[in-house]
């Protein structure tokens, strides 16, 4: 901390609130999942904070994501709830064959199959517009966290704090969080971090259907009557998922297959645009009553998008910046819990900076958040991608309900 002055060090740039201690000045790079939740976090803490996205926010895309119990309970204490966003609970998992013999099923029901909190399965915009919703209001007291659209930012000085947006603008912080995705920009001013994600050899079509569409369909109704069930359909190279969101009134689809055989459409990004025929050809070898289910996506809405991975970084803190979410650990789906980490990430950081830190004690504060976190996000990345991997002979047997961790509970064959 050799270029700040004793008194810098000492001093947050706030004024001291009521009871004499000082907020911090927070900057946050993405208003994502992460950037957001992290945002509602600190901000219960007291602190003053702003966050920069590059977009306007005012389109959102994305289809549905898992809130599994270890971002639920988290995201009920910051006082954001289910019936809030739209999400319905995780009922029901079921894995079937290609052909279209059900393997197992799991019903999470039962009395011994509860966790503190409930397995959410909610969509992506119904989440972020809520979690904005929050964050820009004034709550309990607490100042509205500031939203900047529009701000991409290109630059960080972790030793001031400093921020520098695409158009030269520049702002200073106590602390920066770096929150700005897989394509992290912030990334690269942490040691170690000027990685880039890289396609792992698969692809997703991601698209969504009135779950309506479907159960008016005496063929494709079986699949999707009962609430809040979880699908999977296997073969050896791919993959059909399906599960209920937005109260149970859609389906979600990620259609995971090798990236070869979509590689003219697929993109890095969530916004490419994927050929249904294509998807459908794909997957010819599956049973045709669950090829009737996936016909049911209007062209022009399937997206096709690269699942992509990234090496482990050593760290995720440097000096005044530390990264969350994606930008620190981007996960491959298999384990639906990327949003889940950053949400986790989030309140960490929210501990970690409690009101009244001293800004001299950021550095040192950032490498305990850095401690508790990074083996448990490493760990949840590398099994993400275990999962992904292609089921080789009988593996079946070790796919699946294992990977969810469900413990003792036993499968359920009746139904
Ligand atoms: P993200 O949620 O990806 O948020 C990162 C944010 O940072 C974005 O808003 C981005 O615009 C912003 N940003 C990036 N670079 C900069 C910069 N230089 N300056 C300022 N802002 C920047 N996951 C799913 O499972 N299903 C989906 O359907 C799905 N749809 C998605 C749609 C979009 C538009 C995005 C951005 C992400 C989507 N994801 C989806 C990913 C999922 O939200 C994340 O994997 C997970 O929630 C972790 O969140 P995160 O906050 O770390 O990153």
């Amino acid at each position: 901390m050799a270029h700040l002055s004793e008194t810098e060090t000492d001093r947050s740039s706030q004024p001291p609130n009521g009871n004499g201690l000082c907020p911090l000045k927070v900057l946050i790079v993405g208003a994502g999942i992460g950037g957001l939740t992290a945002a509602i976090a600190l901000r219960e803490q007291g602190h003053d904070v702003q966050v920069f996205e590059q977009s306007a926010l005012a389109t959102e895309t994305g289809a549905a994501l898992h809130i599994p119990p270890n971002a639920n309970g988290i995201l009920r204490r910051l006082g954001i709830f289910a019936d809030e966003f739209g999400a319905n609970p995780m009922e029901r998992i079921t894995e079937y064959s290609a052909a279209g013999e059900q393997l197992r099923s799991l019903d999470l029901r039962g009395p011994n199959k509860r966790w503190q909190h409930q397995w959410l399965l909610a969509h992506r915009i119904g989440l972020h517009n809520n979690l904005k919703a929050i964050a820009t209001s004034a709550a309990h007291g607490k100042k509205a966290v500031q939203l900047n659209t529009a701000s991409r930012v290109r630059e960080v000085n972790p030793k001031k704090a400093t921020i520098v947006l695409e158009d030269g603008t520049e702002f200073h912080g106590d602390v920066v969080l770096g929150a700005d995705g897989v394509h992290s920009v912030t990334r690269k001013f942490v040691p170690g971090g000027d990685v880039k994600a890289f396609p792992s050899g698969k692809s997703a079509y991601r698209f969504l259907v009135p779950k309506d569409a479907a159960l008016n369909d005496p063929v494709t109704r079986p699949m999707v009557e009962r609430p809040g069930e979880f699908c999977i359909w296997y073969a050896t190279d791919r993959r059909i998922v399906m599960y209920p969101t937005s109260n149970n009134s859609t389906l979600n689809f990620a259609v995971i297959h090798p990236e070869s055989e979509s590689a003219d459409q697929a993109g890095n990004d969530w916004t490419q645009t994927g050929n249904l025929q294509r998807m459908l050809e794909i997957f010819s070898s599956f049973d045709p009553a669950i090829l009737k289910l996936l016909g049911k996506a209007t062209p022009g809405s399937v997206k096709v998008w690269k699942l992509l991975d990234m090496e482990t970084i050593p760290r995720w803190h440097t000096e005044h910046l530390a990264l969350l979410g994606d930008a620190a650990h981007p996960f491959l789906p298999h384990q639906g819990q990327g949003a889940a980490v950053a949400i986790e990430d989030a309140a960490s950081l929210a501990v970690v900076l409690p009101l009244g830190t001293p800004v001299k004690e950021i550095p040192e504060r950032l490498l305990l958040y850095h401690q508790i976190r990074h083996e448990r996000a490493s760990r949840i990345q590398e099994f993400s991608r275990l999962i992904g991997q292609d089921i080789k002979e009988k593996a079946l047997d070790i796919q699946g309900f294992t990977n969810y961790n469900f413990g003792h509970d036993e499968w359920d064959n009746s139904t």
